[in-house]
């Protein structure tokens, strides 16, 4: 434009012009039109006034749409300023007829929205399926979670799905695992509670919140006359018929505190002594029910009472010969030590109240051994034919002396081997054959009968003595239990022999008991078990 060669500059923009079928007009800055590609340049007016030629000689790019005259069609015209050293001295115009442009938007469309639904229809495939790819595996696992859900913990959650999916099912395996063990773990702890709970040695209660009974262990049950599936869910009040164990219960949950009573309760119609403890449960910071503990305290104070029975007894038969020694004792200092008559027989008494007192004593002594050693007594095998033959043998003078037959019966080579203790089973027969002789007239008979009895051997001790009331035959077991008081006193027993006895046999394991007809004749007997 500056060396002003227009020719070169219409060859210029012809090509460009077919190349982008436009039409290209280049004007000076004066409106003289030097080159355009539709119009002869002769026929063509000043351009300078054209509202885009303005625009663009003012600097920015000049866009119109109007008629043209000389190309007589509607067109679009852009025009931009060229340039030199800052200074517009040429507009370039390009312009398209406005059919041309609307073909080509319309084209442009055609092809924008072809393309688009295109896309559409590719992105929709894929999304279809990626999301089977993803629903498919999750529906086999929501499936499988389903079936742990309702509690089958051995459900293996499965999938085919090799992604993320498949870390999750895994997942979700291990931590299913985690939870079977935690639960079997609760489980044994449970049982193990409930374990010790069912073989306390106290009757258990819990209650819940409002006085509901939610459990109950056994002894429980026996010793308030209650069935737990009749009474579970139940409130106590309704069921139980004991005040005092609907009161303290209700204090428990209304004070929240430990409520420790000995109270009485009337169990299967017997009444007892119990000490009851009311706990409250709380549950995450709240009171949620009591557990309520009986132990029976009934055993332990018949127990006591036992013990200072047993100290008052064994005090009184000890004071018994002490006083009489005493008395014969003083006589004698008084004067009676000079008639030599009297003397002799007082010192014979208090001799033989010596020997009573001894003989007590060693009871007793041998009575608290035996208690003592109840629990830890070493069994061995022990022969009985080889006790009854030697208590057999200490025996047959004392019998003579009162005419009374002794007789052994056990079936010939045939051997008695029990599990027991040899010197006290020995201790048992000399009480049984003591007592038989002592309290079967003279030429009475004593029958001493061993016997198979399956797994046990039973030893027998028949006499035809003096008998025992049916209603006593139970207590001469017990401690200082005598028949007939003042009788025995004569035949010099403390009522010790056979509580010694029963402590034995009871202590090895086995049995004893007796059969009684008064006035006809006696039968003690032991159990015990045989060993092979
Ligand atoms: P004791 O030393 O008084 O004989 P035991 O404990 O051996 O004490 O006996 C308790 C009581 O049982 C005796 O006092 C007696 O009344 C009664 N008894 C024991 N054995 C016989 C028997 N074989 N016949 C009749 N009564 C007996």
């Amino acid at each position: 434009l500056k060396e002003e060669s227009y020719e070169r500059i219409q060859q210029k923009i012809e090509r460009i012009s077919i190349e982008t079928s436009s039409r290209i007009t280049v004007i000076l800055d004066d409106g003289e039109v030097v080159g355009d590609t539709e119009v002869k340049l002769d026929q063509l007016e000043n351009h300078r006034n054209r509202a885009e030629i303005i625009q663009a000689f003012e600097g920015n790019i000049g866009v119109e749409k109007r008629f043209s005259v000389s190309a007589k069609r509607e067109m679009l015209y852009v025009a931009i300023p060229v340039t030199d050293q800052d200074q517009i001295f040429a507009v370039v115009r390009i312009s398209y007829g406005i059919e041309f442009i609307n073909d080509f938007l319309r084209n442009y469309r055609q092809v924008f929205f072809t393309g688009l639904l295109l896309s559409l229809a590719i992105a929709s495939l894929i999304s279809i399926r990626v999301s089977h790819s993803l629903t498919v595996p999750i529906k086999e696992i929501s499936n499988d979670l389903e079936e742990i859900a309702k509690g089958d913990l051995d459900k293996e959650v499965t999938t085919l799905a090799n992604n993320e999916l498949a870390d999750l099912a895994m997942n979700i395996n291990y931590m299913k695992d985690t939870i079977k063990e935690k639960i079997s773990e609760a489980d044994e702890e449970k049982n193990r509670l409930e374990n010790i709970i069912s073989t306390m040695a106290s009757a258990v209660i819990f209650l819940d919140e409002k006085g509901r009974i939610i459990m109950l262990n056994n002894l429980a049950e026996s010793m308030l006359g209650l069935s737990l599936p009749l009474v579970k869910n139940k409130l106590v009040y309704e069921v139980l018929r004991n005040y005092a164990i609907v009161d303290y219960a209700d204090q428990c949950v209304t004070q929240e505190r430990l409520i420790e009573e000995e109270i009485m309760i009337t169990s299967q119609g017997q009444e007892m002594y119990v000490k009851a403890s009311f706990a409250p449960v709380y549950k995450e910071g709240n009171i949620s029910g009591v557990t309520i503990l009986l132990t029976n305290l009934t055993e332990e104070i018949k127990l006591s009472k036992l013990k200072s029975d047993f100290v008052a007894n064994a005090s009184h038969e000890l004071r018994t010969p002490l006083t009489s020694v005493k008395g014969y004792t003083e006589t004698l200092l008084h004067g009676a030590m000079d008639d030599k008559e009297l003397r002799e027989k007082f010192i014979k008494i208090i001799d033989l109240e010596a020997d009573r007192l001894i003989a007590l004593v060693e009871d007793l002594m041998n009575l608290s051994k035996i208690e003592s050693e109840k629990n830890i007594v070493q069994k061995e095998i022990v022969d009985l034919k080889r006790i009854v033959s030697s208590v057999y043998d200490s025996f047959s003078h004392l019998a003579a002396e009162k005419d009374i037959t002794i007789t052994v019966t056990m079936e010939k080579d045939h051997s008695y081997f029990v599990w027991g203790h040899e010197e006290r089973l020995k201790q048992v027969l000399v009480n049984f054959i003591d007592n038989a002789i002592k309290y079967t007239p003279e030429k009475g008979a004593v029958a001493i009968v061993i016997s198979d009895k399956n797994e046990m051997i039973q030893l027998e001790v028949f006499d035809t003595g003096i008998g025992i009331n049916e209603d006593e035959t139970e207590r001469v077991f017990e401690r200082f239990y005598r028949v007939d008081k003042s009788r025995n006193k004569k035949s010099g027993g403390f009522g010790l022999g056979l509580s010694i006895a029963k402590n034995i046999i009871e202590s090895l394991g086995g049995t004893i008991g007796v059969e009684s007809e008064p006035g006809k004749g006696s039968k003690f007997w032991v159990l015990l078990k045989k060993a092979k």
